[in-house]
């Protein structure tokens, strides 16, 4: 009836007429685009959640069946409601094709390395500088692009939206988002059961539903980065003063605090690995080792902030760590000369406000290239520093160190001792050995840099009380049940990216000054330990008193003088 009044009257809002067809076009409703789309992810970009979630069931059973079928159902009707509710007429093409893009980009690390797309794990890529994640694409993802990016690009491109009348669009848009609301209830409520145990004892598994995954993660890192800017840092440690020992010092004080990145323990020759890549810190007398330490995250932006916090892992609270000043600010308000040398991507806010300089800003001789630059860049200036060095101070360097996924890139040709190294930015291309070589050939570097830096605040100890503390961020998983490179969800990360090397050397100035009995602290090496130790550990050694010390979590506690 309406089509016939339609020609006697053309109201103004009536969509334009059908243009003629154009060869190798397709014509849909947007609600059946956004549906084909949601398709096309559940099949090409969910197989990580779907073999997991369905991991170790019985496929005799018809329940598995119906368990498969039903999360299938929720995953293509969850993506419905996202594409669906925002992907209105003019949008859905721009929207569509920049889903298309990153799913396919998502898709593709979460293959290749294992990765969760977790909100930790989006504050890394949200955070990380265009040099490393230059060296995370390969000419290998162009097959994966191909199809998952390009194929649906081009459907997208030939797609001709069919136009509706406004008032009957918004009344099928509707209609069809409740009907995947329902799909999604009437889903969950079919197997609630296996479904909700899934939920509670395998939580990060929703970390695998892509592009649901990324988009919420997205959506909460800058949430709370909002947040974080609309509040500034709340202080802490205001109390914090030199204690007796600190204020008796009569000669300058160095406590040099090395940030390692990426090295694990299960490769650190001074923990008991095979095979030595830790031969120069072997051979220098003094160096206290610490085997069994755990790191409070697996990635560098959770670390970080972490190690420097009063209270770290042990009662993890992202929130309150990032918005709280660091370990830093505490030494500094005691009268600690306080800096952050940074030869990676920054301080991730534990040196807001506080001196820090860049390695690639140095340019030191040899030893930069294309804006990356190697670990001994960080000794650049140290020198001068030991020489003029003037009351108590603590210098942080912030390594490149083990950073992959292109470790041979880490060190010197001198270096690459363990051969065949894998020399690919794509780890693929590389044997298990080759990759292994590679990562222990950059350790031997780290060991280097270390050795070399002990070397020389010894040689200052006559003038200046010299002390080191090593630690890594984080480990690495090295193909270990084909996973890759780091930063899953900690409660399920294997120990590999969690267990890191630590390493102390002490002046016998520094030792004397301080009261510290050596062999006390070596012995206590051979104890557990964590980053969350860190904090108490360093106003321990530099005696800096404040009611945020707490000695059962200060590793030097009993082998200093109180
Ligand atoms: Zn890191």
């Amino acid at each position: 009836m309406w089509f016939l009044k339609k020609h006697a009257t053309p109201p103004l809002a009536e969509p334009a007429p059908p243009t003629p067809p154009e060869r190798w076009t397709w014509s849909a409703s947007t609600e059946t685009a956004a549906l084909t789309l949601s398709l096309f992810w559940l099949l090409s970009a969910n197989r990580p959640f779907l073999s997991a979630a369905l991991k170790g069931r019985e496929w005799a059973d018809a329940s598995a069946w119906g368990f498969a079928a039903a999360l299938a159902l929720m995953v293509l009707a969850l993506h419905f409601l996202l594409v669906a509710l925002v992907g209105v007429r003019h949008a859905f093409k721009p929207l569509a094709a920049l889903l298309i893009v990153g799913t396919a980009f998502a898709s593709h690390f979460m293959d290749r390395f294992g990765v969760y797309l977790d909100p930790s794990m989006l504050r890394n890529v949200l955070r990380t500088d265009a040099k490393e994640a230059g060296e995370l694409f390969s000419w290998s993802l162009l097959p994966h692009l191909l199809w998952q990016a390009g194929l649906p690009l081009l459907a997208l491109w030939r797609l001709r939206l069919k136009p509706r009348r406004w008032t009957r669009a918004v009344l099928v848009r509707a209609g069809t988002l409740l009907a995947a609301l329902v799909v999604i209830v009437g889903a969950i409520l079919a197997v609630f059961q296996p479904f909700s145990s899934l939920m509670r004892n395998q939580k990060e598994l929703r970390y695998l539903i892509t592009p649901a995954n990324y988009l919420w993660s997205i959506g909460s890192v800058l949430a709370a980065d909002a947040k974080g800017a609309a509040t500034p840092r709340q202080p802490i440690g205001l109390d914090a003063a030199p204690g007796p020992n600190f204020v008796k010092r009569t000669r300058p004080t160095l406590l040099v605090f090395v940030v390692g990145e990426t090295a694990r323990a299960a490769n650190w020759g001074l923990s008991g690995y095979a095979r030595q890549t830790t031969p120069e810190l072997a051979a220098t007398p003094g160096v206290i080792n610490f085997a069994q330490v755990t790191s409070c995250g697996t990635n560098t932006e959770v670390s970080l902030p972490c190690m420097f916090a009063p209270v770290g892992r042990r009662a993890y609270d992202e929130e309150r760590i990032r918005g709280s000043e660091s370990l830093l600010h505490v030494l500094g308000r005691a009268g600690v000369g306080v800096q952050w040398v940074d030869n990676q991507s920054g301080c991730k806010g534990v040196c807001d406000g506080l001196p820090t300089a860049f390695v690639k800003d140095w340019n030191p001789a040899g030893l930069c290239a294309g804006g990356r630059c190697l670990d001994e860049g960080l000794l650049y200036g140290l020198q001068e520093r030991l020489t003029q060095a003037q009351g108590t101070q603590v210098l942080f360097l912030h390594q490149l160190g083990n950073h992959g996924p292109s470790y041979f890139r880490r060190h010197p040709p001198a270096f690459a001792r363990f051969q065949p190294a894998c020399e690919q930015d794509d780890l693929r291309q590389c044997s298990r050995e080759q990759i292994v070589n590679a990562y222990d050939n950059a350790l031997l570097y780290t060991d280097h840099l270390l050795a070399t830096l002990i070397q020389r605040l010894k040689a200052a100890s006559d003038r200046v009380d010299t002390a080191l503390i090593y630690v890594s961020d984080h480990g690495e998983s090295l193909g270990e049940n084909n996973l890759f490179l780091h930063g899953i969800p900690y409660a399920i990360a294997p120990d590999v990216q969690k267990r890191v090397p630590m390493v102390m050397w002490f002046s016998s100035g520094f030792a004397q000054t301080r009261g510290l009995d050596v062999a006390c602290l070596a012995q206590r090496a051979s104890q557990p330990a964590t980053h969350d130790h860190l904090f108490h550990t360093v106003l321990g050694l530099v005696d800096v008193r404040t009611a945020l010390h707490e000695k059962t979590w200060d590793l030097t506690a009993g082998c200093v003088a109180p």
